[in-house]
């Protein structure tokens, strides 16, 4: 590994300037990228799996800590060559070039695996909700968000960002801000301040089916946010989808928590929801954790 060379003198030597496309804005300082592996481990002796590694800042951090093996998904080809360099041919270190979207996680790793990632801010979100909705969920989930999404993620009702993805998250997932980064941290810097979110998936969440269901109902409670709930969910059943869910139909979907909206959605899905049920119930089981 040639960790004498500062980062920032390696991606000049590689001739590497940051792609707009690819959503690129670099963490150069060791010191911040081990911070956040604090925050996301420890890994005793698990996966990791980066994405998004860039040249390799958050990596050189994975690599010192107690990781087994640390798997990267790099979209951007010109970073090969530079994260090649930090394999100490170990075999701890694995490099795929792929786009995160597109990738099949399940087939990356054997057994839980963390994620950790300076997420490409253009499709953060689109990442976050293939990893809660889809069939492969991590041990846990440690990313840097622009600081608007991130408050979004671990929004509260009656919070101006309350919305959609916090009900996602936290109907999958313990979601907590962990810290704030402003845009000087990072090269070249975004236009807006960052934050890094620890998601930590709950044993019992709703089954994929279910999450179907819940995002339809946040889909069109909040998408008409300053309606009643019988007017912005009249497709799915208004005031009387409301009712069967023990929903106040003249209550708007900013003031419904996690407990509410997961009610509103076993009533979409034709079930009769307990009158004061907890987070889980008949329609919660287990989805594959790695
Ligand atoms: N981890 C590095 C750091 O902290 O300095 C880079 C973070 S930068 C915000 C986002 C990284 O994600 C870039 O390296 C970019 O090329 C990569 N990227 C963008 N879109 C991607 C995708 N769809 N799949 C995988 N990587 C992607």
């Amino acid at each position: 590994m040639t960790s004498d060379l500062t980062l920032r003198e390696h991606l000049d030597a590689h001739g590497l300037a940051a792609k707009k496309s690819f959503g690129q804005h670099f963490l150069l300082d060791l010191n911040v990228t081990r911070k956040i592996v604090r925050f996301a481990g420890p890994f005793e002796g698990r996966a990791v799996i980066e994405v998004g590694p860039g040249p390799g800042g958050l990596t050189r951090a994975l690599l010192e800590s107690d990781a087994g093996k640390v798997v990267l998904v790099e979209k951007d080809p010109r970073f090969i060559p530079l994260l090649t360099e930090l394999d100490d041919g170990s075999g701890r270190l694995t490099i795929v070039e792929a786009d995160a979207l597109k990738v099949r996680e399940a087939e990356l790793t054997e057994g839980p695996t963390h994620l950790v990632s300076n997420l490409p801010y253009n499709v953060g979100t689109a990442l976050l909700i293939k990893w809660l909705t889809g069939p492969w969920l991590p041990h846990s989930l440690t990313l840097m968000f622009q600081k608007e999404v991130a408050e979004r993620v671990v929004a509260r009702p009656g919070d101006d960002a309350y919305g959609r993805l916090a009900v996602i998250s936290q109907a999958v997932c313990e979601a907590k801000l962990m810290m704030h980064l402003p845009a000087a941290a990072f090269t070249p810097p975004p236009k807006v301040a960052s934050a890094v979110v620890h998601l930590v998936p709950k044993a019992e969440r709703p089954s994929a089916q279910m999450l179907k269901h819940l995002e339809r109902v946040t889909a069109a409670a909040f998408g008409q946010r300053r309606k009643m709930l019988r007017s912005s969910l009249k497709q799915l059943g208004g005031a009387e989808l409301c009712e069967r869910a023990g929903i106040d139909p003249e209550d708007r979907a900013e003031v419904i928590d996690l407990n509410g909206f997961l009610r509103l959605a076993r009533a979409s899905a034709g079930e009769t929801p307990p009158a004061e049920p907890a987070t889980d119930g008949p329609t919660l089981m287990r989805r594959k954790k790695a």
